[in-house]
């Protein structure tokens, strides 16, 4: 059975060419991107001649010390990653980016995203003699480029980005350049900025530009890569088969809010999904909104704004738990002990609460926090949730990709409620979502990559097809035939 959890799913990369403190540079760019992920950090460095790197594990401040960045202090040219905690595989071997040596060129690589044909091109690269270390689909590409017969590394590159299948961006430093690479679909995003000293960067969101005081070039469009080296910057296209699907989870969850993707901005955009949100499904008798900290809060302020009702802070984040916190026992869970989100007292006893979310996936998180808000005297909970119905598995690097783990694949929104204990629970539409984010690009559902809400993959499904469709669901099953609408597109998905 093919292993669903990819070890490079929602990551943050970022890349520097030519400035004398590169290193320092990736390490404070990679710090804005640590939302992205906080299982491990690396960073590899070059000096026209020699690659090197260092890595660890944790949060950026843990996973690389003082002493390893004076290592790194002499180079010039840079690329580093922050890696997702998934459930794949933990160890330091995992932490990218990964570097290569060979006998005549070292190649670095820090990869986003997920390869959904990597299988069989493992089978087909071991067939022909390939030897694979790891499980990371990171190796295929290095295999690929090393495997080409093509003239130039720039040619391998392309000839490996379009044998490769999914959602994924790269940064991949050589000695020669610094190169950037997104899919045909533009899933994952990857902007290019430029310093005051006229050094380019690569970084997984706009907001690592802005923290070192870049200025935004563009942003790397769908089949697109670039080559950043001592003449400057290029960006060519590898293939003209693109069809652009930018994902809406990046919108609704992953970015910071202070990120642009093609040029909207991700608060504005989250607080126009809350203002739809209330158009769409208000509430009678409610005397405040709340957001779940921190991803749903621009949501609720646009929710509260167009509903003319206050926007509260009826819940507490502790920022400080990070994910190697120490969670305390069942027995001290079971005493009310929550090291995450408390409950504002004073604020919420006695009241009707719209509790609006960015997304239900398990629906472990909205049971908790209903439960919290009626614990501290809330009177009604109406929950709202700031996207549509989660009702398929993501394969395009969001770790979301199993039908068993998501709730909505199986309950209705009623019973969802039911379960979670709210007195009503309404999610924003399909259309609502697409209005809201609304990208200035023509293609399908507004040029955004929306199949986790309606089964309609933009780069098809490869390896995870028959898995996929022997565990559909008889929700999943009824929503593809009351959607036809969604898969009758060349091109497109049919089930
Ligand atoms: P759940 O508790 O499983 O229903 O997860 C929903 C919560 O997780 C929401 O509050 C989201 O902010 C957050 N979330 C949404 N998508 C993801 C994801 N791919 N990985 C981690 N957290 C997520």
């Amino acid at each position: 059975m093919l292993e669903y959890n990819s070890l490079n799913e929602e990551c943050g990369v970022f890349g520097v060419w030519d400035h004398p403190e590169a290193a320092q540079l990736a390490y404070m760019g990679l710090h804005s991107l640590q939302h992205r992920g906080q299982e491990g950090a690396g960073i590899i460095c070059s000096d026209n001649d020699r690659l090197v790197g260092e890595r660890g594990l944790g949060l950026l401040t843990e996973a690389i010390t003082p002493e390893q960045m004076e290592h790194l202090e002499p180079y010039q040219h840079a690329i580093g990653h922050v890696r997702y905690a998934t459930s794949g595989a933990k160890g330091i071997e995992n932490i990218q980016p990964f570097l290569y040596h060979f006998y005549d060129t070292s190649i670095a690589v820090g990869h986003n995203g997920n390869f959904i044909n990597a299988e069989r091109l493992r089978r087909e690269l071991e067939q022909q003699g390939a030897i694979f270390h790891s499980s990371s689909d990171t190796e295929v590409i290095i295999h690929l480029i090393r495997r080409s017969k093509q003239p130039t590394f720039e040619e391998a590159l392309i000839e490996s980005l379009n044998q490769i299948k999914g959602g994924f961006t790269f940064s991949i430093l050589t000695k020669d350049a610094l190169y950037g690479a997104v899919d045909p679909n533009a899933i994952r995003p990857l902007a290019i900025g430029k310093l005051p000293n006229g050094s380019y960067m690569l970084a997984s969101e706009t907001c690592a530009i802005d923290v070192l005081g870049g200025e935004f070039v563009r942003d790397i469009h769908a089949g697109e890569y670039v080559v950043i080296n001592d003449d400057g910057m290029r960006v060519e296209r590898y293939t003209d088969e693109t069809n652009t699907a930018i994902s809406a989870m990046e919108y609704i969850y992953f970015a910071r809010p202070d990120s642009t993707i093609a040029g909207k901005n991700v608060h504005a955009v989250r607080k126009q999904t809350g203002k739809r949100l209330a158009e769409e499904s208000p509430v009678e008798n409610a005397d405040m909104v709340i957001g779940v900290p921190n991803s749903s809060l621009s949501a609720a302020s646009g929710y509260a704004e167009a509903a003319h009702l206050p926007y509260e802070m009826g819940l507490v984040k502790n920022q400080y738990v990070a994910r190697t916190f120490i969670q305390p026992t069942q027995a001290l869970r079971d005493q009310g002990v929550r090291v995450k989100l408390s409950a504002v007292k004073g604020i919420v006893n006695g009241k009707n609460i719209v509790l609006v979310d960015d997304s239900i996936v398990r629906g472990t998180t909205s049971k908790r926090i209903v439960k919290m808000l009626k614990e501290a005297g809330a009177n009604e909970v109406h929950v709202r949730i700031a996207s549509p119905e989660f009702m398929f598995p993501s394969f395009y690097g969001i770790d979301v990709s199993t039908t068993a783990e998501l709730i909505s694949a199986n309950y209705s929104p009623e019973e969802i409620s039911e379960q979670i204990g709210a007195d009503s629970l309404a999610y924003l539409s399909v259309d609502g979502l697409i209005d809201s984010i609304d990208l200035d690009v023509d293609a399908p559902y507004g040029g955004l990559c929306v199949e986790s809400f309606t089964g309609d993959y933009p780069a098809g499904l490869y390896d995870y097809e028959a898995n996929y469709e022997a565990n559909l669901s008889k929700r999943q099953r009824a929503y593809i035939d009351e959607h036809p609408q969604y898969f009758d597109r060349e091109g497109h998905r049919h089930v």
